[in-house]
């Protein structure tokens, strides 16, 4: 078996012993393969193992891969920093994108979004642990921002995304997922249609599971270290 199968095969396994652990989830767990970093073959040899949904943080890196990809059906998804200057060639180029975090990009998406392609689906990144060296909204801006975009053509609202402080203990990760898990309740109360509570990585999965994640965003535990 190869590294990237070995990977794969655990990594689902880790996946079902958590679900099982919990029985109350939302619904099923979905697995999205972050690929930064990794060449266009690495995601190919997974693609070939079964993973449609691949997701990148660096565009230019992205538009390279997608272009050695393009016999693939993949879906793609947006998971880095959006700057204001590159929403066209996302908007253009992806299927998702989870690190809305401010109106102002969502309203370019939705405007530079071709109508006759499908609807972006969109999270909004909230800022859970209050970093300052992290995008994402505020809580208390959420329902606002929600309100705003689920106006907008071209982008259907589907939920929420955070990613908890890097040296959060586990228990400190945990009370991050739940307060996201509490947000996203509260959300789904007044709006239609989200289904998506976007969280966990490869060391927090579990944790993410417990707590409510429906998209799990996985990259070292698939294709092993990245470069620097
Ligand atoms: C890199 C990255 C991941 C994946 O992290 P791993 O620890 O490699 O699983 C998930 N989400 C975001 C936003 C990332 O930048």
């Amino acid at each position: 078996m190869s590294k990237i199968e070995d990977n794969f095969t655990q990594l689902q396994q880790r996946i079902a012993a958590a679900c099982k652990n919990t029985p109350n989830r939302l619904g099923n767990v979905q697995l999205v393969a972050v690929s930064k970093r990794h060449s266009a073959d690495r995601i190919r040899a997974l693609y070939q193992l079964g993973q449609r949904d691949f997701a990148e943080n660096y565009l230019q890196e992205a538009l390279t891969k997608q272009q050695e990809l393009a016999d693939l059906d993949i879906c793609w998804h947006f998971i880095g920093h959006v700057q204001k200057n590159k929403t066209r060639l996302i908007a253009e180029h992806f299927d998702w994108v989870h690190s809305v975090d401010r109106l102002i990009v969502a309203e370019r998406l939705s405007s530079q979004r071709d109508p006759a392609k499908p609807e972006i689906n969109v999270c909004l990144q909230v800022n859970i642990d209050a970093e300052a060296s992290k995008s994402g909204l505020h809580p208390n801006e959420l329902a606002q921002c929600a309100a705003a975009v689920s106006r907008l053509p071209g982008l259907r609202l589907r939920g929420l995304m955070a990613i908890p402080a890097a040296q959060a203990s586990e228990s400190e990760r945990r009370r991050s997922m739940q307060a996201m898990k509490q947000l996203f309740d509260d959300l789904a109360g007044q709006f239609e249609g989200l289904d998506t509570l976007s969280m966990g990585m490869s060391a927090d999965l579990e944790i993410a599971i417990g707590a409510g994640a429906t998209m799990l965003r996985v990259g070292e535990a698939l294709f092993g270290p990245r470069k620097p």
